[in-house]
């Protein structure tokens, strides 16, 4: 039957906005035909002890089970004692790289045309490995951990996916002249990596110099991949050189081959519930989702009708200057499918 065709896929609608774009990525799967059956998880709203967060155990067995999913934003709340669900995902799944293509959008103008680079952000261990603790009263500790294991396992996947893409260049980004032994290993591995790639240009720059080279030309860059930390914030410059968090889609790829796609911005608390959010970065991201599960042809359609939609420019959301409502845009996005 048709029913046994369908490829079950994960989807956290996620908090605040992430409930409003989750649907807007229903409503265009569903116009699209695409044969995706999503199993919804919801975050819990007590922690469960199987694995000391809201995300239930359940939930996780998802992703386990169909390896692919699609995440919305989940709210972090600032020190209450437990983990964050990001963090609980990530750890639990394994999800070593987070992959934030950044392109140049057909028919939006802003300050840059060429933009075409995807950074590979290391996502398990640098100063997000959670280890904080107060040494004495007044003084904080937090430890930056970096192993072998995790930094070939990141550069081995950027050069893996420069080489599948047809790119030319990995640069690996780094303050190893500070952080000599942490940033220093990480180079170590890269290097090893890409003695093995002898086709793909390598190159190292510092963090510092890579940013004034970012917001100065960012022509200059290909394949960028980086320490945990570094990748959070220079992935938001990037969003930020092609017109804002609401264009920016990320797949996060785990062991065993699990895809969980995701925007890289926040629940965006300021504009939840105001049927206002641009759902362009979710719905990017689920074409990434779809390209993972190779439905080409979909992921192709569904990635032209949200360009045509936003260079047609009668549709926009708020972020893109524009006055459409979430639904208006979405519905546009449908018409053109
Ligand atoms: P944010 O990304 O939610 O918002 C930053 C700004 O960008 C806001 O002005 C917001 O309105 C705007 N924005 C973001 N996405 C938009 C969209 N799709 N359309 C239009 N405008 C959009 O960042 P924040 O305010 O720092 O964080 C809010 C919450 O989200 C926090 O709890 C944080 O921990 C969490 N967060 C979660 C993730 C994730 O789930 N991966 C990522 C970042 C932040």
């Amino acid at each position: 039957s048709s029913e046994s065709n369908l490829i079950r896929a994960t989807l956290f609608p996620g908090d605040g906005i992430g409930p409003e774009i989750a649907q807007s990525v229903k409503e265009v799967f569903k116009v699209a035909e695409v044969p995706i059956e999503w199993e919804e998880h919801y975050v819990g709203t007590e922690i469960d002890p199987r694995t000391q967060s809201f995300l239930t155990w359940e939930s996780l067995e998802s992703v386990r089970r169909n390896k692919v999913g699609l995440k919305g934003p989940m709210a972090t709340p600032i020190g209450k004692g437990h983990r964050s669900l990001n963090l609980t995902l990530r750890k639990e799944l394994n999800l070593y790289a987070n992959v934030r293509p950044c392109y140049s959008l057909p028919g939006y103008k802003t300050r840059y045309d060429d933009v075409d680079l995807i950074t590979i952000r290391e996502n398990t261990e640098g100063e997000y490995s959670g280890l904080e603790h107060q040494v004495v009263r007044g003084v904080v500790e937090s430890l930056k951990i970096i192993t072998r294991q995790a930094s070939l396992r990141v550069a081995e996947y950027a050069f893996h996916y420069a080489k599948a893409h047809g790119r030319q260049r990995v640069s690996a980004i780094h303050k190893a002249n500070i952080m000599q032994k942490t940033d220093g290993l990480f180079l170590k591995c890269c290097r090893e990596v890409a003695e093995k790639y002898p086709e793909i240009t390598y190159e190292e720059v510092v963090i510092d110099n890579c940013c004034m080279m970012l917001v100065k030309n960012p022509a200059l860059f290909d394949v960028l991949v980086m320490p945990n930390l570094y990748g959070d914030i220079i992935s938001d410059l990037c969003a930020g050189l092609i017109g804002g968090l609401g264009l920016t889609p990320s797949c996060n790829i785990g062991e065993g081959g699990i895809a969980l796609a995701e925007a890289v911005h926040g629940s965006a608390p300021d504009i939840a519930g105001k049927n206002m959010a641009n759902p362009t970065a979710l719905l990017l991201s689920a074409v990434t989702m779809l390209r993972h599960l190779e439905l080409h042809d979909k992921a192709e359609r569904i990635q032209a009708a949200i360009l045509n939609t936003i260079a047609e420019g009668k549709y926009r959301t708020a972020d893109l200057g524009g006055s459409s409502s979430t639904t208006d845009f979405t519905k546009a996005i449908c018409d053109h499918l």
